[in-house]
């Protein structure tokens, strides 16, 4: 057995394999490429592509394909093999640097969101090197950019590449008006807490919701669900123990830092959490690990779940997204420094995450939204689907005597002059109590939990990375005319705190009185995906990411159209799967257990005209009336998807989804699980709720 050290990154073009494998020029201009985005020029290119292949080959490599993240959130690859005919019938192996660089899948079929109907109507993909190629069955993958040929982004990766770039513009003005003439980048970084469900292959084969919609459209609670609080880093069951090891090994394999494992809440709920890096690359890396949970569950006999919320009233799973800042010299600027210099930075770029979270609750609201998601926010155990932030009642001490100008600290109380105090010190783990905050300051970094666990990270951090360089640039535009920068500096954190510390929210989110103060606040409340999609058109949004270059209005539009058409599309077939669900497998076996009771209640007639036939009776006449209630139910299904389609108009058809379709699935649901309770398991033609959160010993 090899050790994780061993194994680690093996299957990864990384930059110790490029320096033993590339000539030194080439070698550095690769490294300047991925430093300073810079394009390679094609001879390197080509040398490049040769040193990657002939690496390939050696890991047993056939193929090779451009990886890319389509708009649909999930991983897009098409493969080519290496060979190339030569003369006398043979062939040799190939791949040139034009290869490398650009590709032309045709990939028409993935949604474009209108983008492609006005330009060429194929995509071409671009190698991004700032996130190494890698090897996984047998096909050298390189993760790409997808491009219209009018060179709008198709895909989750172009636009937050422009993110990361944009917010390292405007932060290196801070980092000069700080005068930090050492760093000459800054980077967002990301670590992503993964939760799934695992379940076994038996059960899952024989529930067509879960395999149609990944989540239980019907489903009564077992007797026992997550009240013991037993599961909860629990002892891991051995089957799902192997599952863990191979999952992990084969993580480490692809250079993924896997590095924490537990159970979750929920019955088989568990989750994955790696060591934080560089955003792109820990989204690259989360679909990776999406994608080898899937599969690593089969070879296990087992399905994992990533849906929001496969099971009702249990916890639902999410993906807490770890952000933070980090210059090329290591400094996390979300770190509180030890001198008034590094506070006061520090200070700044919290008010920029602050004020950012304020001014683009609407955005980052429709960054998490999806029909899967809504059901989790605002459910018990999930974050509400308020934006709201957490500092802990220290850092917010703090920020309040700035802005009062009132002494703070323990026996010693001063007053706070930002860039001349040192910041009172606060516990760091005190930051990290609130798990009710959509949105938490937790020490050294912001952890935003809203996002749901099947999403691709990729939208929200575009929302976060753009929404902190705008703060950035109204800072450096104040600061760099400021006479005197200290003192406008302090001011400035005071405006900042003063205009936007409405957001944030030290208490309980899970509390109703939240809702309630939220809207006191005037903090924005949408619930469900088709209330805040048309927020992506207003002016403000559209505004910023234009102004930071990072979508233009089409390619707004089409993710705007993409986010609805798939809320509608995701809805139907929900609604479908229930009908025939209900119609075909349900009301016949229950409708058949009545007539088991009528002939029971007959036989015993027969028996003796006396007899107690109340059971008989009470059962018929509750399970007669739950049929009738839930086939009209399913009429009106029938009719609001109907009703639904028909709409040409994308927004109405998803509001139609929103007001009645979904509705009209829950009243379904209702009778259907309580006719659950009423029929005998051998004759209820689904495994219930207990047979699959409990199916993996
Ligand atoms: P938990 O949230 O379970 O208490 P931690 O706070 O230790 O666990 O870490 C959660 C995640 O945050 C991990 O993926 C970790 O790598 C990541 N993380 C830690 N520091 C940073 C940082 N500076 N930037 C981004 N993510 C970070
Ligand atoms: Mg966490």
């Amino acid at each position: 057995m090899n050790t994780a050290t061993e194994v680690f990154g093996s299957m990864v073009f990384n930059d110790s394999v490029m320096r033993a494998r590339l000539p030194k020029d080439v070698f550095q201009q690769v490294q300047r490429s991925i430093k300073e985005g810079r394009r390679l020029d094609s001879a390197a290119a080509y040398v490049v592509a040769n040193a990657m292949k002939d690496w390939a080959i050696e890991k047993g490599a056939t193929h090779f394909s451009h990886w890319f993240q389509p708009m649909t959130g999930f991983t897009a690859e098409k493969h080519d093999s290496f060979i190339s005919p030569v003369d006398g019938g043979r062939v040799i192996m190939e791949f040139s640097g034009n290869e490398l660089i650009h590709g032309e899948p045709d990939a028409s079929s993935l949604p474009s969101g209108g983008l492609r109907a006005t330009f060429e109507a194929r995509g071409y993909t671009a190698w991004d090197p700032t996130s190494y190629a890698f090897i996984k069955d047998n096909v050298l993958c390189i993760p790409t950019a997808f491009c219209s040929y009018g060179g709008e982004a198709l895909d989750k990766k172009t636009p937050l590449l422009r993110s990361m770039e944009a917010l390292n513009k405007q932060g290196m003005r801070i980092m000069a008006l700080f005068g930090n003439k050492d760093v000459s980048s800054i980077k967002p970084t990301v670590g992503a807490e993964q939760e799934y469900f695992l379940i076994d292959k038996k059960v899952y084969e024989k529930r067509k919701d879960l395999i149609y919609t990944g989540r239980t459209l019907f489903g009564s609670c077992a007797p026992k669900g997550q009240e013991l609080g037993d599961h909860y880093f629990g002892t891991i069951k051995p089957r799902v123990a192997a599952f863990m090891a191979e999952l992990d090994a084969e993580l480490w394999k692809l250079g993924v830092t896997a590095k924490t494992e537990h159970n979750e809440t929920a019955p088989a709920q568990h989750e994955l959490a790696p060591i934080y890096t560089t955003t792109n690359i820990a989204a690259d890396h989360n679909q990776l690990t999406m994608e080898l949970m899937q599969k690593i569950a089969k070879k296990h006999d087992m399905v994992c779940l990533l849906h929001e919320k496969p099971f009702a009233l249990l916890n639902g799973s999410g993906k807490h997204n770890n952000w933070s800042l980090v210059t090329n010299t290591g400094v996390n600027l979300l770190e509180p420094g030890e001198t008034p210099h590094e506070n006061a930075q520090f200070l700044l770029f919290l008010c920029a995450v602050i004020q950012a979270a304020d001014d683009y609750q609407e955005m980052l609201r429709l960054s998490v939204a999806s029909a899967g998601n809504d059901l989790r926010l605002g459910a018990d155990e999930a974050p509400p689907a308020i934006i709201s932030m957490f500092l802990g009642d220290e850092l917010y001490g703090i920020l309040n005597a700035i802005e009062n100008e009132e002494p703070y600290g323990g026996r010693e109380k001063e007053l706070i002059k930002v860039g001349v105090h040192v910041l009172p010190k606060f516990p760091k783990d005190s930051t990290d109590r609130n798990r009710t905050s959509p949105f938490a300051f937790t020490g050294n970094k912001f952890e935003f939990r809203m996002l749901g666990s099947s999403a691709s990270i990729s939208g929200v951090n575009v929302v976060l990375n753009t929404a902190v360089a705008e703060s950035l640039r109204q800072y450096a535009d104040r600061l760099e005319k400021a006479e005197n920068f200290e003192d406008e500096l302090h001011l400035l954190i005071k405006d900042v705190i003063k205009n936007h510390k409405k957001i944030i929210f030290n208490g309980n989110g899970y509390d109703k009185a939240w809702v309630k103060e939220a809207e006191e606040r005037g903090l924005s409340n949408f619930p469900a995906t088709p209330d805040c999609a048309p927020r992506y058109l207003s002016k403000k949004n559209v505004e910023l990411f234009e102004s930071h270059g990072i979508y233009n209005e089409n390619e707004i539009k089409a993710r705007y159209t993409i986010k609805l058409e798939n809320y509608c599309k995701v809805l139907r077939i929900e609604a479908l799967t229930m009908q025939d669900m209900v119609r075909r497998d349900i009301l016949p076996a229950v409708s058949s257990f009545t007539k088991d009771l009528a002939e029971a209640a007959t036989m015993k007639r027969n028996l003796s005209p006396d007899i107690d036939i109340s059971y008989e009776m009470s059962m018929i006449t509750k399970i007669t009336n739950l049929i009738s209630s839930a086939n009209s139910h399913l009429l009106a299904l029938r009719a609001y998807v109907k009703e639904a389609r028909k709409l040409e108009d994308t927004l109405e058809q998803a509001q139609s989804y929103e007001k009645n379709v979904r509705p009209a699935m829950e009243k379904l649901r209702r009778d259907v699980d309580k006719l659950e309770l009423l029929t005998p398991t051998d004759i209820w033609p689904y495994p219930g709720y207990g047979d699959i959160l409990f199916s993996v010993n």
